[in-house]
């Protein structure tokens, strides 16, 4: 008799978002996310109309940071917001190398 195997799928409704290289430190295993010599993603009228796009085609509900160490974009605060402000969850991937004080910005 044939077994059968049932398999669930989920829509993948997250973006991986990579808004920094720099962290602190240097692990001899980062791959900094298979990328090397970006720039920062800082929000302006392109990160928006770009991250808009890609939520109304793709249908992302959250956009998960990652690096390098996130918290080491200086602008992490205005980006948050602003795709807050596009009904988006923001997650982080961190170190947590980090003050109280720098978490609570
Ligand atoms: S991003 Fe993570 S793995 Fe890479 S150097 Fe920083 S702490 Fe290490």
């Amino acid at each position: 008799m044939k077994e059968k195997y049932f398999v669930e799928t989920e829509k993948n409704k997250a973006l991986r978002l990579k808004i920094t290289e720099r962290c602190p430190w240097s692990c001899i295993f980062c791959h900094k996310e298979g990328g090397w010599d970006i720039d920062d993603i800082n929000w302006d009228q392109e990160t928006e109309r770009v991250i808009q796009t890609i939520r109304d085609v793709i249908g992302i509900e959250e956009i998960h940071y990652t690096g390098g160490e996130p918290t080491s974009n200086k602008g992490i605060s205005e980006l948050t917001t602003g795709l807050v402000s596009l009904g988006l969850d923001v997650k982080t991937t961190s170190n947590a190398q980090l003050s109280k004080k720098a978490l609570k910005k």
